[in-house]
This record gives structure tokens, C-alpha cells and sequence, in this order.
């Protein structure tokens, strides 16, 4: 059975790149993820939180854009990729996160505990 970040690992190498829209974060929080993935990202102070909460949906989210994209949890490299998290501009993969990834991952969200990001 594969640990967790092996299954974290596994997952984020399934899910298809696309660009987005420079500068677009219109698909960004709240979102939850599990405490391996929270455990890589920045502690953020409860200060700091709020202050980011009063101008953007996700206290990872700046101007400048997503300030942990290469740790983004799996819900935010999924969103765009498959037709049940569509991009709201239309952008995608060429080909689209596999049904079947789609499936894994969706069942890494109900086995594993999500906490919000
Ligand atoms: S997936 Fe779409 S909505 Fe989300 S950041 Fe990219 S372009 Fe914007
Ligand atoms: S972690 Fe990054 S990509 Fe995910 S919702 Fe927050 S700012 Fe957006």
C-alpha cells in the first residue's frame, strides 16, 4: 500500500498542465487538503490570514498570484482539468485528467482528512 506522499507524489504527476490567464486566479479557494500536503505549505499567523481573507479567497493567494504553486494542493492542480471543475474561461489540458485519476483522487479526498488550506 502506498504512504501517503507517495500517493500525493503519484497524483500530482497524473494530473495534465495547462496555462492559465496571467494574473487570472478567479478559480482560487477556499479549499481544503490533507496535513501531509498543509504540512509543505508556509505556516501562515492568524494576523496575516485575516488580512489576506479580507482581500482573496485563499490565504496563499497574493497579487502577484498563487505564493505556493509548486505545493498547490491536489483540488487546485485538478480544477480545470476534468469536465466536473471546469475553467470558468474555458481553459484546459489538451487531454484531460484521466476518469479513472479523477476517481483516485476523488477517493484520497474521502479517505484521507481534509483540513482547510
Ligand atoms: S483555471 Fe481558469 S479560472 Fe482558474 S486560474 Fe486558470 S484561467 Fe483562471
Ligand atoms: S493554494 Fe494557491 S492555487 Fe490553491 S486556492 Fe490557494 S492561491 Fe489558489
Amino acid at each position: 500500500m502506498f504512504e501517503q506522499r507517495d500517493q500525493i507524489r503519484f497524483l500530482r504527476t497524473q494530473i495534465p498542465q495547462f496555462d492559465c490567464i496571467p494574473g487570472c486566479h478567479d478559480c482560487c479557494g477556499p479549499v481544503t487538503t490533507s496535513s501531509e500536503e498543509i504540512s509543505r505549505l508556509p505556516r501562515v499567523s492568524a494576523t496575516v490570514r485575516a488580512k489576506a481573507l479580507e482581500e482573496y479567497n485563499c490565504p496563499h493567494l497574493a497579487e502577484q498570484g498563487c505564493t505556493v504553486y509548486t505545493e498547490r494542493p491536489l483540488i487546485c492542480r485538478l480544477f480545470g482539468t476534468t469536465p466536473s471543475l471546469p475553467c470558468p474561461h474555458g481553459r484546459r489540458p489538451a487531454a484531460l485528467t484521466d476518469p479513472r485519476i479523477e476517481q483516485l483522487i476523488q477517493r484520497f479526498f474521502v479517505e484521507v482528512r481534509q483540513v482547510l488550506v
